[in-house]
């Protein structure tokens, strides 16, 4: 088949578009023709070198993937070839402590599709029968491509872990971005009031469109003051966190008491300070998350279908442009998810 894979660390330049081994599908395994596999921050922390790839080079990146299954190990049931689907990307190992408790996303041996495993900048991917849902004929494969990681951390963070409720007030970081544009939809869809930042102007529309009562460009306006004076200066309910260093820190000072900050990404540095006596005085929660189940995915996914949630998508690039389409997310051109079709 081919992929567009790299063999050492780098740039964009790094991704090279060739022949690479075909995926061998174990019985418990399928093997899906990719349609469309959108990009992630975590790619250019796999190209980059500052999370290399578990199991080496060379390496293909990928953890969005849709496409139709092309076949199915031998004990396999329940699939057919030609099926449309959608792959959800976390691997757990179903028997440490943390998998029996339900809560696979933190299993001591976790891992997911394109990082841990080689992905979908590819015309064939595997992956286990278990991580296979149906995709709707309504949901288009770029559509569905845009789920798996992006929106569903953002569910995961903001139903399960923040609890949002209505009429709270929410400040997402990052309108622009897959995890941010998701956000603001989930956290309007849960009945709460959305402020949200960007880094440019052409950005603001598009946050607007997507729910955002108050968008602040950041690089004009400071956004703790800004929360302040959009809530009456009580400050927000829950944050959602996903950049670090000092807008992390910042991010803080604009939770109201009791309030819930959600990390769910280090964008731009995986350090951030914490004023503690913010933390202990108002009672804040610090919370981490890590994608979700699938359960959660199959969740998003119906509320697709229903027109309650809708994907960003800023653009698609054929297969064998994949270093076009890495350069464009490097240059923070995107306004929503980035896609490779085939
Ligand atoms: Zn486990």
């Amino acid at each position: 088949m081919k992929a567009a894979l790299f063999r050492e660390h780098g740039g964009a330049e790094k991704i090279l578009y060739e022949d690479y081994r075909d995926p061998a599908v174990t019985p418990a395994e399928v093997l899906v023709r990719v349609r469309a596999c959108a990009l992630n921050h975590v790619d250019m922390l796999l190209l980059d070198g500052r999370f290399p790839p578990p199991e080496g080079l060379p390496h293909v990146n990928g953890c969005e993937v849709t496409g139709t299954l092309e076949a199915t190990g031998a004990g396999v049931t329940g699939l057919r070839a030609g099926q449309r689907v959608i792959i959800f990307p976390g691997f757990s190992c179903n028997h440490c402590e943390y998998c029996l408790r339900g809560e696979r996303t933190v299993c001591l041996r976790y891992g997911y599709l394109g990082a841990h495993k080689d992905g979908g900048y590819a015309e064939l991917v595997k992956a286990p029968a278990a991580n296979i849902l149906p995709l709707p004929e309504t949901v288009s494969f770029e559509a569905g491509a845009a789920l798996p990681l992006a929106m569903l951390t953002a569910w995961h963070a903001l139903v399960a872990q923040a609890d949002v409720r209505p009429g709270q007030t929410v400040l997402v970081q990052a309108a622009g971005s897959g995890v941010g544009s998701a956000a603001i939809q989930i956290a309007r869809l849960c009945g709460a009031r959305v402020m949200t930042t960007v880094g440019s102007d052409d950005k603001i529309e598009l946050a607007r469109e997507l729910g955002a009562e108050h968008v602040v460009n950041y690089r004009q306006q400071d956004f703790v003051e800004e929360a302040k004076r959009w809530t009456g200066k009580r400050g927000v309910d829950v944050v959602v966190e996903h950049i670090g260093g000092d807008t992390f820190e910042r991010s803080v000072y604009a939770l109201t008491r009791l309030g819930k900050l959600v990390t769910i990404g280090s964008h731009d540095t995986h350090w951030g300070r914490l004023d503690l006596r913010h933390v202990y005085s108002k009672n804040l929660q610090v919370m981490g998350t890590n994608l979700g189940s699938i359960v959660e995915l199959q969740t998003v996914l119906d509320h697709v279908v229903q027109g309650r949630l809708r994907p960003v998508i800023d653009r698609t690039f054929p297969l064998e442009d994949a270093r076009a389409a890495v350069q464009h997310v490097l240059d923070r051109k995107n306004k929503g998810k980035v896609l490779l079709v085939s």
